[in-house]
């Protein structure tokens, strides 16, 4: 048995004005108050169920930008994962890095202490773009980190793509995947611009101070990723997620496939089937603020501010809606296999609309998206919630 680690560090140089995650603006950071609580978190993790007993298959430091920190901080946190948990021979170790944060030695660095995946947010090659996104790093800077990447030895890349952003055209998507594949990754993430609420986008929304595409517009985008990708090798496997075959990331697929995952650092969420007493699964989250989380994890207690068991109804519905994300969808013995129940029995009734109306379809025992689904998923996914 084993189980995926995810390690949230919390610091970016600057806010871009569209992130809604728990990443806050720094010129200095606490790195080492930082490492020391994740390390303690570790500990502390490790003899509990049902983590004791399993190794690591994948490991994901996301952020927050994790390539601010050294390499010897990663480096110590990954030798506690292996002595705590046991890493896999042959796991998947991701590193998420702002292009304007890297040069050779840090790269070089981040390889030597293990890690061998290195995710770009690269956004856009358009300059224009990058500064409407708020973004510290310019396309020049992404196409030098790329290629310092390759150097350092990381054979596996991946380059995020945000498209629909105020100001795009479609020429300017497609020139953004263009210039992304000739860089070489073997993964490439492609994200539509949303407007969460509580970010500076969605106030400037609000405000009429920046307009969203229209949703034809926006619908085109994606459309043309959807063939544009493919074209250059990199297949679709999940709603905005591409890789050349046999590179999918194999961490993102434990959140999609609805596995077990630690999530360790400040406001990081871990799920774990099972329970204590015998439920579907526990969902547990931790303390968001960056300066708490330290003081609670380095006092060796726990930093979790919530939790709450699952019950199999919920697991079911969670189970569908990741997994349908999925390109390749779910094996409905698989669902059967973990619920005890036939996906007819539970979700026939709702299904079947959806499988007329040629959003879903259902073949060789496996249920999935259509393409006509794939665009119009968040409406999907709401008929199994
Ligand atoms: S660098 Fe990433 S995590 Fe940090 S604010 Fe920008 S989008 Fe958010």
């Amino acid at each position: 048995m084993s189980f995926s680690l995810y390690v949230h560090i919390p610091y970016c140089q600057a806010k871009c004005p569209y992130c809604d995650f728990n990443s806050y603006a720094a010129s200095a950071w606490p790195e080492a108050d930082y490492t020391a609580g994740l390390i303690a978190e570790i500990e502390l993790r490790c003899s509990e169920a049902p983590f004791a007993d399993q190794s690591l298959r994948t490991i994901f430091f996301g952020g927050g930008t994790p390539s601010l920190f050294a390499p010897e901080s990663i480096g110590r946190i990954l030798e506690t994962a292996n002595r705590r948990f046991g890493i896999e021979r042959d796991a998947e170790i991701t590193l998420e890095a702002n292009p304007g944060t890297v040069n050779h030695a840090k790269l070089a660095g981040l390889r030597a202490a293990g890690v061998n995946r290195i995710s770009f947010g690269a956004q856009s090659f358009d300059d224009a773009t990058l500064k409407f996104l708020g973004r510290i790093h310019d396309a020049a800077q992404t196409r030098e980190a790329a290629a310092m990447a390759h150097r350092a030895g990381f054979d596996r890349l991946n380059l995020d793509l945000i498209f629909a952003v105020p100001g795009q055209t479609l020429a300017s998507v497609i020139s953004d995947i263009e210039q992304a594949a000739a860089l070489g990754p073997d993964h490439i993430s492609a994200y539509n611009l949303t407007f969460e609420e509580g970010t500076a986008f969605f106030t400037d929304l609000k405000r009429g101070r920046i307009k969203p595409l229209a949703n034809d517009d926006q619908a085109a985008m994606y459309a043309a990723v959807r063939e544009e990708l493919p074209r250059r090798g990199y297949a679709i496997y999940e709603i905005s997620n591409y890789a050349q075959p046999g590179c999918e990331a194999r961490h993102n697929l434990t959140y999609w496939r609805a596995q077990t995952y630690l999530g360790i650092g400040a406001g990081a969420h871990s799920f774990a089937l099972g329970s204590a007493g015998g439920g579907y699964g526990r969902r547990w989250w931790n303390e968001r603020n960056p300066a708490r989380y330290i003081e609670l994890a380095s006092q060796g207690g726990t930093a979790e501010a919530g939790a709450e068991e699952i019950n199999s109804a919920t697991g079911a519905s969670e189970f569908v809606f990741l997994n349908l994300r999925l390109r390749a969808g779910f094996e409905l013995e698989d669902f059967q296999a973990r619920f005890g129940r036939t996906f007819d029995e539970i979700f026939g009734a709702r299904a079947e609309p959806l499988i007329e109306g040629g959003l879903l379809t259902r073949g060789n025992d496996r249920i999935f998206l259509s393409d006509r689904g794939l665009e119009l998923a968040d409406s999907v996914f709401a008929e199994f919630v």
